[in-house]
């Protein structure tokens, strides 16, 4: 076959797909877990695996898998294999026992594709998330916010920083603390460049297996890092580490006074691109649309090759970068 057939074949295959699953179409390969009615045993995606890595977790057959679109949790970090020293000591601020409201329903975060320039639909229990439930994933208007997950491989740092600032883009980070730990310098830099940098934990485990001491202690170890590092409170914003929480979860880092940013364009992009950067430039462009929360992770090299050409294009289609703290939670 010629690349062009195959392609054209591709697509045909891909436009069924997403036609064939209505409703769930683009979920996320993590979204199993929110898109059967129940599940307790989070259903973990089998194959497309957003976590590629080492999870520690019983693995279910997902439902509906859509190979392509949707966009998962995902991140390619390896994750580390909870330590039993990391939970050892309780969490210092732990002990304003006040009752925190939701279920434990585990749910992974995803968004359903539309058409190039449409803003995505999102699932259902986003309508069902209360004040105390702050969460943002898309905003309104010529306003993208590019937000870069750094709880994997910190690579090709240069270039990420060199692109964003010659394009004059300011991103959004959510580092997680091990990163940081062994490499202070990459914090400084993306502080010293003027990026915002938030919560993303401090050892980037699925928060849906922590205990509600063992997840304020991933929050409150990360503020303290951050804080010795750079002589700053973090900011609070907050980001689930593949996109896994719970009702019960939410509540709890809200009431740490985060906001939980989850997104409204991601991409595969643990693993090897097959067409190189043009894969990521093109998952971005087609879903480009008002208030686009785009995740990209840094672990990924066709990323951050791709990054200059993404900066630019998102500009001339007329859009701005913005940071996160615009978007506004539900009141
Ligand atoms: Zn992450």
């Amino acid at each position: 076959m010629t690349s062009i057939t195959k392609s054209a074949a591709l697509l045909i295959l891909l436009s069924a797909t997403l036609v064939g699953c209505a409703d769930k179409s683009l979920l996320s390969p993590a979204a199993e877990a929110v898109t059967t009615p129940s599940p307790q045993a989070t259903t973990k995606a089998a194959e497309p695996t957003p976590i590629s890595t080492p999870t520690p977790k019983p693995t279910t057959k997902p439902i509906a898998t859509p190979k392509q679109t949707v966009v998962p949790s995902a991140t390619p970090h390896p994750t580390t294999v909870p330590s039993p020293a990391a939970s050892a000591k309780p969490a210092t601020d732990a002990t304003k026992t006040k009752p925190i409201a939701g279920d434990k329903t585990p749910y992974s975060w995803y968004y359903m594709k539309k058409k190039t320039g449409q803003v995505p639909d999102f699932p259902k229990e986003t309508k069902s998330y209360t004040a105390d439930q702050k969460a943002v994933w898309v905003g309104t208007g010529k306003k993208v916010y590019l937000t870069i997950d750094a709880g994997g491989p910190l690579i090709e740092v240069d270039l990420m920083l060199k692109s964003l600032k010659e394009n004059g883009v300011k991103a959004n980070f959510f580092i997680s603390g091990n990163n940081i730990k062994s490499n202070p310098d990459y914090l400084k830099r993306v502080v010293a460049d003027g990026h915002f940098v938030a919560n993303h934990t401090m050892t980037h485990k699925d928060f849906n297996e922590l205990s509600d001491d063992q997840i304020r202690k991933e929050i409150t170890d990360f503020e303290a890092l951050y804080k010795k590092i750079t002589g700053k409170e973090v900011e609070k914003y907050f980001r689930f580490p593949y996109g896994h929480y719970n009702m019960h979860n939410l509540s709890l880092v809200s009431s740490m006074g985060y906001t939980s940013v989850f997104w409204s364009t991601a991409m595969r992009d643990w693993e090897p691109r097959e067409n190189g950067a043009e894969d990521p430039y093109n998952d971005i462009m087609n879903n480009l649309h008002d208030g686009n929360v785009i995740l990209m992770h840094q672990g990924s090299l066709e990323n951050m090759q791709a990054l200059a050409r993404i900066c630019k294009e998102i500009k001339k289609k007329g859009y701005e970068f913005a940071l996160v703290n615009d978007l506004q939670p539900k009141k």
